[in-house]
């Protein structure tokens, strides 16, 4: 099965889990489902409430990408605040975070 078609297969319980699903841009769109113990959003059968969210709204993650939240709220499912990143610039843009002066 594409990647697009489970999007789509989870499309339902998706937008029964989250708030506001006409006004997806500025705001944070907050996942009200199950969360996990690293904190993100998963639907009833474990898959990451975000990487659904970018699945359904851009069809697929090329192969060995990460989704990103550029808000940094683990919960957000909106999906103008994820992108697809490559695991390399996840890991750098991870450990810039946690230290953005060791240049
Ligand atoms: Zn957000």
């Amino acid at each position: 099965m594409r990647e697009f078609d489970l999007g789509m297969e989870f499309q339902d319980e998706f937008y029964s889990n989250i708030n506001k699903p006409d006004n997806l841009f500025n705001d944070c769109t907050e996942w009200l489902g199950k969360i996990n113990e690293s904190g993100y959003g998963v639907l009833d059968r474990g898959q990451f409430a975000h990487r659904i969210s970018f699945l359904i709204h851009n069809g697929r993650i090329p192969d060995g990408f990460e989704i990103d939240h550029l808000c940094r709220n683990k919960k957000c499912v909106n999906p103008h605040h994820l992108e697809a990143v490559s695991q390399t610039l996840n890991r750098q843009r991870r450990i810039y975070q946690r230290n953005p002066d060791n240049k």
